[in-house]
């Protein structure tokens, strides 16, 4: 495996439309999507059933996934409290976003910068409390840092002064998250070189793109050719950001897998099988919008996915 796709439809994608998916089709989608090849799936997130009743079932959904051998369990969370719960239920990683914006923070998560920075150093003290096997990987996300539909353009040194923070709040890693759809490859460029610059290459491989605009995979090309190697996306694209008005849809998984796969860039997904998943989740959500090439037009003729090349990557 060259890359490693992280499934964010069960969480970024439920938590986008306003009907509730049975626990039992939730399990159904996260065990055909790890059977197709996905080896990461954030499956929930652990806010207040009252904010987002879509998701409120995380707990139970992770206790199933960890069972499911080779599968990285990830989630995101709000606060130290649910860190706690994403811990007590045995997930793999831990995501907290931070946003750059801080009035997208206020309307997001109610809190400032220096709130969510504190609630990071909690959370890495309750990690670094547990015995080495079980700890998370513990992810600080950097959310709308390509801009703000409420501020705009965020300040570079304020970019930076953030991932800063956050690896010395405790954080394994940085993420960048297009949370509104603003970024194109020139600016996926420059944002990556700014936040390595700022914590080390080592610290940053993975992006979360929408594609809001159109240009979800040319920034997942421009943030390969600039090292990252992990990348978000969503079956069907369901999702978006609830919290950034005008702003929805997630890569689709589908078109993204067969992009690279037909670079000769292995994922570890089959893409028939992704198909089938997608008709699974197609099936529990009727009447939803899917969106996605690939699976419409179908693989071409004589095409060779990369991961049957055998010796070609390791
Ligand atoms: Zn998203």
């Amino acid at each position: 495996m060259d890359v490693l796709i992280s499934e964010v439809g069960p969480r970024d994608g439920l938590q986008s439309i306003s009907r509730i998916m049975p626990t039992a089709a939730k399990k159904a989608w996260v065990d055909a999507a790890a059977a197709a090849g996905v080896t990461e799936i954030e499956v929930g997130s652990f806010v207040p059933a009252k904010l987002l009743p879509q998701l409120a079932d995380t707990g139970e959904i992770v206790a199933h996934a960890v069972n499911i051998p080779g599968l990285t369990v990830a989630v995101l969370v709000p606060n130290a409290r649910g860190a706690e719960a994403a811990i007590a239920a045995g997930a793999h990683k831990i995501t907290l976003p931070l946003s750059c914006s801080e009035t997208h923070s206020l309307a997001n998560l109610r809190r400032t910068h220096g709130q969510v920075l504190e609630e990071a150093a909690s959370i890495s003290r309750l990690i670094a409390a547990l015995p080495v096997e079980r700890r998370p990987h513990f992810e600080g996300s950097l959310s709308t840092v390509f801009g703000c539909t409420l501020e705009g353009a965020i300040p570079d040194a304020q970019i930076a002064r953030l991932a800063e923070s956050l690896m010395a709040a405790g954080c394994d890693e940085v993420g960048l998250a297009d949370t509104t759809g603003y970024a194109d490859p020139r600016a996926v460029r420059h944002i990556i070189k700014l936040v390595r610059g700022a914590v080390g290459d080592a610290a940053v491989m993975g992006i979360h793109l929408h594609n809001t605009r159109g240009l979800g995979l040319a920034n997942v090309l421009a943030s390969l050719e600039a090292g990252l190697t992990t990348f978000d996306s969503s079956l069907g694209g369901l999702g978006g950001c609830p919290f950034a008005p005008g702003a929805s849809g997630n890569i689709v998984t589908e078109d993204l897998v067969y992009m690279l796969e037909a670079m000769g860039i292995s994922t570890g997904i089959d893409l028939e099988a992704l198909f089938a998943v997608r008709r699974l989740v197609g099936a529990a959500l009727e009447g939803e919008p899917l969106y996605g090439f690939t699976p419409e037009a179908g693989l071409p003729l004589g095409f060779v996915p990369a991961n049957s090349v055998q010796g070609a990557s390791a």
